[in-house]
């Protein structure tokens, strides 16, 4: 058994619904009772917010033009 504290990707996971329910509950209970991991939480929110943001697909700039229509794989 181990009482440390919440891993950053244990709380990215958590709050992108990709833990057990079990395990998240674990989480959620232990962020009830610390104020660390609280603040540490509050961040993690920001970031997957901003993740979500710039998941959203309507504005994908497509700016690399690297393809190089010459390099075909299979071609020697
Ligand atoms: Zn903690």
């Amino acid at each position: 058994m181990r009482g440390a504290h919440i891993e950053e990707e244990q709380l990215v996971l958590h709050y992108l619904g990709a833990l057990d329910p079990g395990r998240s509950d674990l989480i959620h209970r232990h962020l009830q009772v610390c104020a660390c991991c609280q603040a540490h939480a509050d961040e993690i929110v920001e970031t997957v917010a901003a993740l979500a943001l710039l998941d959203e697909p309507d504005e994908a700039v497509a700016s690399d033009e690297d393809v190089d229509p010459s390099t075909r794989p299979g071609e020697r």
